[in-house]
């Protein structure tokens, strides 16, 4: 077979392949017409949980949507996001939980404390159909450290408006969290630089 004959042979089966996989995807498209606000979990151990929820925040003010951002565990560090967000959109509501990571507080009752009262900003904008997207980041860990009833948490995120959208981040999530989402992607680590002795990098870690 000569060459010319190779590559009009390999057209014709990518052709082939794309017009069934167009026909599936149209069909699925075509089946989804529920039109609501999305509930998501974006967990796992490795990297991308944050930033692909702030990746959405960015979507969603592109289109002049309001977003609320409730983050429950505050790094020593300031993370771009938050000067970005701070600086250039103050329409974004941002609130964070007071205190550094837990194990470097090692306080329990100030944290439930802290972590209690930063839920009230969190509920309040689950309770306000003005919001069209709320980021609740790594609210998994309060319910694994037991810093907040995982009942109120999952009512709040069912009860929430009929067009809202809510992102929740974090390791874990347990299996009652995860019935009341409509989309769970879990961020499996393969390799993370730090395990290689390379230090969290401005502007990708934080
Ligand atoms: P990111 O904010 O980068 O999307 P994340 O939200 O998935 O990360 P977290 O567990 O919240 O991950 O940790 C945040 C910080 O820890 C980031 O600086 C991130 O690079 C780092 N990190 C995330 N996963 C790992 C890992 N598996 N090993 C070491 N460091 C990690
Ligand atoms: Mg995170």
């Amino acid at each position: 077979m000569n060459d010319d004959n190779a590559a009009d042979k390999k057209d014709a089966k990518h052709k082939a392949a794309m017009q069934k996989q167009k026909a599936s995807v149209d069909a699925h498209i075509a089946a989804a017409d529920t039109e609501r606000g999305v509930a998501l979990l974006i967990t796992g151990n490795g990297k991308g949980k944050t930033s692909s929820a702030f990746g959405m925040v960015m979507r969603a003010l592109g289109y002049g949507m309001k977003v609320g951002v409730v983050q429950f565990i505050k790094g020593e560090q300031l993370s771009g996001e938050e000067i970005y967000l701070r600086d250039h959109c103050p329409q974004v509501e941002f609130h964070q939980m007071g205190t550094g990571f837990t194990w470097d507080t090692q306080d329990r009752s100030g944290d439930i404390a802290a972590a209690k009262s930063t839920w009230v900003l969190a509920r309040a904008m689950l309770q306000d159909a003005s919001f069209d997207l709320v980021v609740l980041d790594e609210l998994t860990y309060m319910i694994a450290f037991d810093y907040l009833p995982e009942d109120d948490i999952i009512e709040a995120i069912r009860c929430r408006p009929r067009d809202q959208s809510v992102v929740v981040t974090g390791r874990g999530g347990g299996t009652a969290l995860q019935e009341v989402m409509d989309t769970i992607s879990e961020v499996k680590e393969v390799r993370h630089a730090y395990n290689n002795g390379i230090k969290a990098r401005r502007g990708v870690d934080y």
